[in-house]
């Protein structure tokens, strides 16, 4: 498609309402990370809305819930890659379990017993998330799977590849 074809595309979307008109992510691919405020996922990958699936939460960990997320996207939604990125600095990374979770708890005035996903080894959490994806079987397409460490600092986005 030539250029211009496809930025006005991009416009008649835009004034269309593009989220309400095309659900499968034109870029057929899942991104999972890590909730971090500082991490501007659109902005760092230059993603539009449409582009993605967008899977989100502490650490960025493939979680059940995001497993089969990433199931629903790849068998409903069309998609057939997944990038997980994790970044430097993070929470996960940076509290254990029983401080998040006594923190929660202290806070909320209730005991808290949910698994938060926390790691001591930043590289390992993520080679280990990426073979939590390919090696669940619920996912149609494992073959591009691939782990990212985001450098907040750098700004710069590092493969971590897998053993
Ligand atoms: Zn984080």
């Amino acid at each position: 498609m030539d250029a211009i074809d496809r930025v006005l595309m991009n416009s008649r979307l835009h004034h269309l309402g593009m989220a309400s008109r095309i659900t499968e992510p034109s870029l057929k691919l899942v991104i999972l990370t890590c909730m971090d405020a500082r991490i501007d996922v659109s902005a760092l990958l230059g993603l539009r809305p449409g582009d993605a699936n967008v899977l989100r939460n502490v650490g960025g960990r493939a979680t059940q819930d995001v497993l089969h997320a990433a199931a629903l996207s790849q068998a409903v939604l069309g998609t057939r890659e997944v990038m997980v990125i994790h970044h430097t600095e993070c929470a996960a990374g940076r509290f254990s379990q029983p401080e998040l979770a006594a923190r929660i708890a202290a806070a909320s005035g209730h005991p808290f017993h949910g698994d938060l996903g926390t790691f001591s080894d930043p590289i390992g959490a993520l080679k280990e998330d990426v073979a939590l994806l390919r090696s669940y079987t619920s996912l149609p397409h494992r073959d591009k799977i691939r782990g990212f460490m985001y450098d907040l600092a750098a700004e710069r986005l590092t493969e971590v590849p897998a053993d």
